[in-house]
């Protein structure tokens, strides 16, 4: 099955109510680790790139390993662009082919931020690519986009007024989730997911996940949160496997055994959330055309 635009993955997945796994990856061995997990459960999936990534691999680089990988899965898959609050970056990873971009205007006011993702709809229906939308920045640094402060809720109106106004594939709503590891426990505002559903039916998309419990992905799921981003579960099989293998095994200077340890993890930890969010199996009944 091959590359689809992402709109084939999360229309089936929020008209029946499951999470497709949107996963950071960070290289070749995180991409095949995950590519792997999603095979095996015949799972659809959705490959997401911070910006930071980007700009270390360099996006013509990302995207032919990416390619190369993707054409040779059985399962459909898309790419994404996480958090990109710079306009020439977005038109960069659309020229070389990423399937959806996450435009992360959320530190401009509405207005201004309205403004400019109705730009960038338009220049990524140019590539037949999605954009992600958000007005309220999530909680917490991710690959050094966003801010430790707190950021001002708007009433669930605004989002959907930006939603109509905009025509975004797909929101990120603020509802008290956080990227990083949670230092209390979250204070959660589901409702405001199901209330922006019902003003404007089109897919949510939930930020910061890692560190809520089953029942709150199933929930947050249930009500439309039909991507699901996991990027610091990743970064912590990643590296406390490395740590793992090193520690267990301290004279020894083998890479492939230490790299086949932590593509363990990752895959791991790839198949725990599919599995979780109800995607496993779905692959099957997707009907996907190339894009
Ligand atoms: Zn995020």
């Amino acid at each position: 099955m091959p590359v689809v635009p992402i709109n084939q993955i999360l229309d089936p997945a929020f008209a029946e109510r499951y999470g497709v796994a949107a996963i950071n990856i960070v290289d070749d061995l995180t991409l095949d680790a995950v590519l792997a997990a999603a095979t095996e459960l015949e799972a659809p999936l959705i490959i997401q790139t911070s910006l930071k990534t980007v700009k270390s691999i360099g996006p013509k680089a990302l995207y032919s390993m990416w390619r190369a990988r993707a054409d040779e899965v059985p399962i459909p898959v898309s790419m994404h662009l996480d958090h990109c609050p710079d306009r020439r970056w977005i038109t960069t990873c659309l020229e070389a082919g990423w399937n959806s971009v996450l435009f992360d205007a959320s530190a401009l006011d509405v207005a201004e931020n309205t403004r400019q993702t109705i730009e960038v709809v338009a220049e990524a229906e140019r590539y037949g690519a999605h954009v992600e939308g958000e007005i309220e920045s999530v909680h917490g640094v991710e690959d050094d986009i966003g801010s430790d402060e707190e950021g001002e809720i708007h009433p669930v109106m605004v989002s959907a007024r930006f939603i109509e106004e905009t025509g975004i594939y797909c929101f990120a709503p603020a509802i008290g989730t956080a990227h990083g590891l949670y230092k209390g426990k979250p204070d959660l505002k589901p409702e405001r997911v199901t209330e922006i559903v019902r003003l404007q039916p089109i897919p949510m998309v939930l930020h910061g996940g890692t560190g809520l419990s089953e029942e709150q992905f199933k929930d947050l799921i249930s009500r439309g949160c039909a991507k699901v981003n996991i990027s610091t579960a990743l970064k912590i099989a990643f590296v406390d496997s490395h740590r793992e293998y090193l520690d267990a095994n301290p004279g020894k200077h083998d890479p492939p055994s230490l790299l086949a340890h932590v593509s363990e993890a990752v895959k791991k930890m790839a198949e725990y959330h599919i599995g979780m969010f109800g995607s496993a199996g779905r692959a099957r009944a997707l009907s996907v055309s190339a894009g």
